[in-house]
């Protein structure tokens, strides 16, 4: 049996058994998908920030690359290929999110995709990776270029792009869904996120960041329905937990970039070592922008442009938001290695929130491969960083 999708399912019914209906339908969307693919349905490999709502017109299965790697990495399935696969003919000192998913291509743990499909935002290496593949497996490499400046054509020539894709697919693909359609799935979606996104502000930490960080990428999925079930089952999840919420008199942490996925428990250790609470995290921070049927590809243009990881800019005016209206006393940043995208944002990250008066700290590591995670460095260098939020002079409240 195919190891990775074993554990998937082992990882199902841990949820099921748990009552974590999300988590379980989540898991079981995602094993679906995977049944697909290994039955032979032809399926495109995308990059995270290519619109799930454009791919869900079309009979084409869809395997978002960072969220395979993902799985595998927190299922510990990591072949020594993985390390080694960026250096046989793909791009150097590539992220390990693709190295690892390029390895899980070579193993034959999931099938070569039909297509690969990237967008130039978030960034490089991942179209880079992208186009590299498409030529390696000679299959089409699809590209939507969205040019990161902030100016008012901006939107409209990303709108020209996801439009230009959207036509690609129809030359190609059977339609199985109306604009109509995946555009009302987009927005329940997306009032059923905003909702959860308003209580997790009134109640600071009613929803553990780890559960943030196995469901973020979601965002993909906005266009479908099953997404709709999950997020009411999270919402409602929450619902039960605001009877019993009360307020904790401790710190108060922001968590920023990524975490290392193999270490499950990692968030959960550092709030009973230092009695704290890590009450966000801007992973799951999607805009609230909704789809029009006459600007649909206008309005997808406009989510990726609001992004809060479009511009240093958006990441920091975020940032400070939430250090203001969450009360946070700490942010630690988790710099993913060789990631070229979030990490050159932190001395600017830094010198924002040291004026603020918060103490931030960054750490490094590796989300997807351990040996790159120094865990006695990581809490030898927490264990400084907390003596200043908790007693030292950078306490927000
Ligand atoms: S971790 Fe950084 S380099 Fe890797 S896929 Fe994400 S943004 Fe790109």
């Amino acid at each position: 049996m195919n190891q990775l999708r074993h554990r998937m399912d082992l990882a199902r019914r841990f949820h099921d058994a748990k009552l974590e209906s999300y988590m379980g339908k989540f898991l079981k969307e995602q094993i679906n998908s995977f049944d697909h693919i290994q039955d032979g349905k032809p399926y495109l490999a995308a990059t995270f920030y290519v619109p799930g709502e454009i791919i869900a017109l079309f009979d084409a299965e869809v395997v978002f690359i960072e969220r395979m790697a993902g799985f595998a990495a927190a299922n510990r399935i990591i072949s020594a290929s993985g390390v080694m696969s960026l250096l046989s003919g793909m791009p150097a000192c590539g992220c390990s999110y693709q190295a690892l998913f390029h390895s899980l291509l070579a193993d034959k743990i999931i099938p070569i995709p039909s297509g690969f499909v990237a967008s130039s935002f978030a960034c490089d290496d991942a179209w880079m990776y992208c186009r590299a593949a498409a030529a390696k497996y000679k299959i089409p490499f699809y590209f939507v270029d969205i040019v990161q400046t902030v100016e008012e054509s901006t939107v409209r020539c990303a709108a020209v792009q996801l439009k230009a894709f959207y036509k690609e697919l129809e030359g190609k693909y059977r339609v199985i869904s109306s604009l109509g359609e995946v555009i009302a799935a987009s927005n329940k979606a997306m009032a059923i996120k905003e909702e959860i996104d308003n209580l997790r502000i009134s109640y600071p930490g009613i929803m553990d960041s780890m559960e943030s960080f196995k469901l973020f990428t979601l965002y993909n999925d906005f266009g479908k329905l099953p997404t709709l079930q999950i997020l009411q089952d999270l919402k409602s999840s929450i619902q039960e937990r605001v009877k019993d919420y009360k307020i904790e008199k401790i710190p108060r942490l922001l968590w920023l970039g990524m975490i290392p996925l193999y270490r499950n428990s990692l968030l959960r250790d550092m709030e009973k070592r230092y009695q704290c609470r890590v009450v966000f995290e801007e992973l799951f921070d999607f805009t609230h922008q909704y789809l029009t049927y006459e600007r649909f590809f206008e309005d997808l243009a406009k989510r990726i442009v609001s992004s809060p990881f479009f511009s240093v800019e958006n990441r920091i005016n975020n940032i400070l938001h939430y250090v203001r209206t969450l009360k946070i006393d700490g942010v630690v940043h988790f710099s993913q290695r060789n990631c070229r995208f979030l990490p050159p944002a932190v001395p600017l990250l830094r010198s924002s929130l040291e004026n603020a008066g918060i103490p931030f700290v960054e750490m490094q590591g590796d989300a997807i491969y351990p040996e790159y995670f120094n865990e006695t460095a990581f809490w030898e260098h927490l264990d400084s960083f907390f003596e200043m939020v908790d007693g030292g002079t950078g306490c927000a409240r």
